[in-house]
């Protein structure tokens, strides 16, 4: 058992964890990113990236993150295999974590970096297809499925936004949905109904993903969910909608979570209202959930606790100079 402290403890090496441990390291704070049960995070689980800045041809998820921990590391950043079981945030700075291995991290400033993990359906055929066809991700896979036939999972906000999102590729979009009404806002429901690319699948539930190994996704199983009958919907691709999980459990008795269970931060900032503890990425994210969106915040989150600590640092030395002349 050992305690490490730092400037900077992140939690979370996803691209948000790693560009505030970018940053951080390269403004001196030697930074620590415990790196949780997923290093390199969600992007680590995904096969062709396109919408990362920089790259002209597509990369693949898993290289980009090496990369990203490689950078990381190259300019300071001591990167550790453990996963935070329980913080304590409530006595100020220092910030304490503490990781399955039994050691003790202590941060002068905290930054959360854990994520949302996408809900998948956890049916047959969803992991061996994920990222041949299926997928939990519209806007990052969307542009696969350019004039192809596709479906959409689900009954809520997301699903109906991922629907309307894709006939900008397609237009054979259709939404299964295992009752017969969504539940998604009226207004999206009126754009999802008056358009003419999306069909809509009622009481429809999928029983596996169907395909071939070598050629990827050529089906959806369908269960009718009042007559029992089962039959095969075809498709290129199946985006499976049924919304994210943040990962916040630790957080949820110590920092305000928003009914979703994000973190709720200061708009427009990572600050969360624990002076010198940062939020960024997915976990603050329902709405965009992109890696450069979760990059960007996690760069906000590193120069705003640089900032928190200059600041800090200032009052101290002041306070300790009033002290020294008063004596
Ligand atoms: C299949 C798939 C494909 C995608 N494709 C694209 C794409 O093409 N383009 C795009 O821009 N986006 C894509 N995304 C979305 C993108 O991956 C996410 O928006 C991005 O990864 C969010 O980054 P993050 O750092 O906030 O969180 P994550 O990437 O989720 O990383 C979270 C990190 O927190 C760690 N963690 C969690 N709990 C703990 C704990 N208790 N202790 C320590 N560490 C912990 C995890 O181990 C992980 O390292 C895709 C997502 C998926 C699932």
């Amino acid at each position: 058992m050992a305690t490490h402290t730092t400037r900077m403890l992140i939690i979370g090496s996803g691209p948000a964890g790693l560009s505030a441990a970018i940053y951080a390291a390269r403004a001196g704070m030697e930074p620590i990113v415990v790196q949780g049960l997923q290093p390199g995070g969600q992007l680590t689980i995904t096969t062709d990236v396109e919408n990362y800045p920089g790259f002209r041809d597509v990369i693949q998820g898993p290289w980009l993150m090496e990369e990203m921990q490689a950078q990381a590391e190259h300019v300071g950043t001591r990167m550790m295999w453990d996963t935070i079981t329980s913080v304590d945030l409530e006595n100020g700075t220092p910030f304490k974590a503490y990781g399955d291995s039994g050691d003790v991290y202590e941060g002068a400033t905290l930054v959360i970096a854990t994520g949302a993990q996408a809900r998948w359906l956890g049916v047959e055929g969803e992991q061996e297809f994920s990222g041949k066809g299926v997928s939990a991700c519209a806007t990052c896979d969307g542009f696969f499925y350019r004039g192809k036939k596709v479906v959409v999972i689900g009954g809520g906000n997301t699903a109906v936004e991922e629907a309307l999102y894709l006939t900008n590729h397609s237009d054979d979009v259709t939404l299964i949905h295992r009752r017969d009404s969504l539940r998604a806002e009226k207004i999206l429901q009126d754009r999802l109904f008056a358009s003419p690319a999306i069909s809509t699948h009622w009481n429809k539930t999928v029983m596996r993903f169907v395909g071939e190994e070598s050629g990827g996704l050529t089906g959806v199983l369908l269960k009718d969910t009042q007559t029992g009958e089962e039959s095969v919907l075809a498709t290129d691709g199946a985006f499976v909608a049924i919304g994210h999980s943040p990962a916040t459990e630790l957080f949820k008795d110590q920092l305000d979570l928003d009914e979703g269970g994000y973190i709720l931060v200061q708009p427009g900032t990572p600050m969360t209202p624990i002076p010198g503890v940062f939020a960024c990425g997915d976990v603050i994210d329902h709405t965009y959930r992109q890696a450069v969106t979760a990059a960007g915040t996690g760069c906000m989150a590193a120069l705003d606790a640089e900032r928190f600590l200059a600041t800090l640092d200032f009052a101290r030395s002041e306070s300790r100079s009033v002290q020294t002349v008063s004596a």
